[in-house]
């Protein structure tokens, strides 16, 4: 048949028997990369500013890690495939570094390595996705490549408040209601990426009573382990995993400044075996045959990684955050519609309240970011990316001079965009009956 080349422009009369998969279109929509790339479209790069905050004014990592990766290319052991749960030397690294707090201590081959925490998200939800009618508990604000997988992988999604009060404790009320028979874990985020909490140990052990008491694991994403500078210690939630199944999440992405190594674990926290019987610890080692294997290079650098960093790194990173934190908190003063109720004591944000009643022509949070970023260059993430509308996140992990700029601009929008106060907005009518007088005058 003839073809004149327009066929495929008409999805109703196409020639073709293929299309693509509305499902991951629907899984996308909940992520964070689909958010920050459409609003970078959004982005003015006309106006002589950069975009802040930007990768290149992040902190460095460490030497030792940066010498780890190249002394594993360099030795020729790194060019093959790696097993599918994790080369041991990597598994047994991984085991050691979780094991300093923890009373029942992990096995090598309780860890599997992944690409960093994102892929082990993705495969303990998969994990855990055989029952057709299973829900999962997330928290609200949450880190929302949960809500993207659980999806795709067809688990409802029940979400559970987090408390802004009570320095964001779980609200255990809530997640207890939320739960039914067929609820099969629930997510913890510890320390918490957006909120910059960390968990007391007696809310843990409550956490813990409540999984039992629901028959569900926990599964704790531990990734900011590392990037906690309050006063309130880090308790890893695997100390209550005799109570009730805990599968820790992490990897260096955060720690040590380097989210594109693709590096990270989980690690089975089980006593009692309980993850064994349910059939978990199978699925979760099928899921990895079906997946690549993440960078052998990586994994034969990570025992080093993990080992030889020196503990000035993170004391140094955890003064820096300091600094930025008393900086931000200073600046936001500056800023009204925007409330900080918390100082943070971990992860690298400000989790801020907005009020929009403050404003003339911004209706929400998400209209607050898009055009902040189309003004001004500066990339927020919106509340409502992270589930809870009506907040914001400031990314702060970046230098002193960096943070400066972000509040000069954020001052600047607020000034423009301030709904003005009474004499404000006297001067305003003073102003514009002078300038008629001018236009009046002139003839
Ligand atoms: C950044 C982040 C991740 C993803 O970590 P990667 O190692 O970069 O995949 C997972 N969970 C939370 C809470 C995060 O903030």
């Amino acid at each position: 048949m003839a073809s004149n080349g327009n066929e495929n422009c008409n999805a109703n009369d196409s020639v073709w028997r293929f299309k693509g998969n509305g499902a991951t279109s629907i899984a996308a929509a909940a992520t964070l990369r689909k958010l920050i790339f459409g609003m970078f479209k959004n982005c003015n790069f006309n106006n002589g500013k950069t975009i802040l905050p930007s990768i290149t004014h992040t902190f460095k990592t460490c030497p030792e890690a940066e010498e780890a990766v190249a002394a594993a290319v360099r030795s020729g052991m790194a060019n093959s495939y790696a097993p599918s749960p994790g080369i041991f030397k990597a598994r047994r690294a991984v085991a050691d570094y979780l094991n300093g707090e923890l009373p029942k201590k992990l096995k090598a081959e309780d860890v599997y390595i992944t690409g960093g925490c994102n892929q082990a998200i993705e495969i303990v939800i998969d994990s855990l996705a055989g029952n057709p009618v299973a829900n999962i508990l997330l928290p609200r604000p949450g880190y929302p490549h949960y809500d993207a997988r659980a999806v795709y992988s067809c688990i409802e999604i029940r979400k559970y408040d987090l408390l802004p009060q009570k320095d964001w404790e779980i609200d255990l009320d809530d997640l207890e209601a939320a739960a039914d028979e067929n609820t099969v874990a629930m997510v913890l985020i510890n320390p918490n990426n957006p909120c910059g909490n960390v968990y007391s140990y007696d809310h843990l052990n409550k956490v813990a009573e409540m999984a039992r008491k629901l028959g569900i694991v926990v599964i704790s994403d531990e990734v900011y382990k590392q990037v906690v500078y309050g006063d309130r210690p880090f308790i890893p939630m695997g100390i209550f995993a005799s109570v009730a199944p805990v599968i820790t999440l992490g990897s260096i992405s955060k720690g040590w400044v380097v989210p594109g190594w693709r590096i990270g674990w989980m690690a089975m926290n089980d006593p009692n075996r309980i993850l064994k019987s349910t059939g978990v610890i199978q699925a979760i080692e099928d899921c990895l045959d079906i997946t690549p294997q993440p960078s052998l290079i990586l994994q034969e650098a990570l025992p080093d990684i993990l080992e030889k960093t020196p503990k000035e790194f993170f004391d140094k990173k955890i003064k820096a955050m300091r600094y930025s934190v008393e900086l931000s908190c200073e600046r936001l003063k500056d800023i009204p519609c925007l409330l900080c109720l918390k100082k943070p004591e971990s992860c690298s944000y400000l989790w801020v309240k907005l009020d929009t009643s403050m404003l003339v022509d911004i209706k929400n949070d998400f209209e607050f970011c898009m055009k902040l970023v189309s003004e001004e260059s500066v990339l927020l993430i919106p509340g409502v990316a992270l589930g809870a509308d009506g907040w914001v996140r400031i990314s702060i992990g970046t230098d002193g001079s960096v943070l400066d700029e972000i509040f000069d601009r954020l001052k600047t929008f607020y000034d423009r965009h301030a709904i003005s106060k009474e004499p404000n907005q006297l001067n305003g009518r003073i102003a514009m009956i002078r300038k008629r007088k001018i236009i009046f005058l002139k003839p």
